[in-house]
């Protein structure tokens, strides 16, 4: 695979139509810096395919020859036409494959396949909750809660949901399809292998589109209350011994249970153990929510360890 040269200043311009065609940009720029053999996207508007290519020379973009979820064209991108169209087909592969040809690290794709086998793939706390207890410690760059490929699936109700939550996010400065290091879900997060993918991208990243970076880190590298695909609290806050104190929410911004939003607007602590989620203004109770189990609502702390 050969990397793609481009100037930075031209890149920047370039990126709008990148971001207009809905690519994510990180899968992006690891495809051009050649980090990345293929990726897949849906393209709502075809004339976009031609922009690209032309835009950046040497990217292909190949339509996919069959196309289930039209308006948007399923189709492949890579420095290479035959990967592109090759990965333009994935939806007629197994995942283990899929992985290889858009380039996931093996452990993460096995763990996948599990889940898949099982058909509890977009289980999104079962197949969550099971990343999060595999690891030792959870590395921002891993951090896949805003990310919904392979956990959105096409059921009618996600797809309601999640068209909800880009227009609950529209005055952000960029695209809720841009928080994100890694493109796939991790086995753990602490996986060395996406760890290591991670820093590639926000190496990219930090190099081509800084601000961006920026923009994700501060919501990525967070303790994250998560109850299911769209039901999670970003906190500006720091968590000891199981105990979150927080000064505020960040964005993105999801639909988390109303009772639970509302006592968090209202108070400065959060505790969460596997019976049930308890909020506090300092030392007093606002809401004690029990738990259906203990995936049903759980503290995922993203933040950097000093
Ligand atoms: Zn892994």
């Amino acid at each position: 695979m050969e990397a793609h040269e481009f100037d930075l200043n031209d890149f920047e311009k370039k990126l709008s139509i990148v971001d207009g065609a809905g690519i994510v940009l990180q899968e992006f720029l690891s495809i051009l810096d050649g980090k990345k053999p293929a990726m897949v996207f849906g393209l709502g508007d075809e004339s976009f395919k031609e922009k690209i290519e032309t835009a950046f020379p040497g990217i292909y973009i190949r339509f996919s020859k069959n196309q289930p979820f039209l308006p948007r064209l399923i189709c492949g991108v890579a420095l290479d036409e035959n990967k592109a169209a090759e990965a333009a087909e994935y939806l007629s592969m197994n995942p283990d494959d899929q992985g290889v040809v858009l380039g996931y690290p093996k452990c993460c794709v096995t763990s996948h396949m599990r889940f898949v086998i099982e058909s509890q793939a977009l289980n999104a706390p079962l197949v969550t909750y099971n990343s999060f207890k595999n690891s030792q410690s959870l590395n921002y760059l891993t951090n896949n809660i805003f990310n919904f490929y392979s956990r959105i699936g096409y059921q009618e109700k996600n797809m309601l949901d999640y068209a909800r939550y880009g227009e609950s996010n529209i005055n952000l400065p960029i695209n809720t399809i841009n928080f994100q290091y890694i493109s796939h879900i991790p086995c753990r997060y602490d996986c060395e292998a996406s760890v290591a993918w991670g820093k590639i991208t926000e190496g990219l990243m930090k190099k081509y589109t800084p601000n961006v970076e920026a923009i994700i880190k501060n919501t990525l590298a967070r303790p994250i209350l998560f109850v299911d695909l769209f039901e999670w609290i970003v906190f500006d806050g720091k968590v000891s011994d199981g105990v979150l104190s927080y000064n505020g929410i960040l964005p993105p911004k999801a639909f988390p249970d109303e009772g639970l939003m509302k006592a968090v607007l209202e108070g400065n602590r959060l505790k969460v153990d596997d019976q049930r989620i308890e909020v506090f203004n300092d030392d007093r109770l606002i809401i004690s929510i029990p738990k259906k189990d203990e995936r049903n609502g759980f503290l995922m702390d993203f933040s950097v360890k000093e």
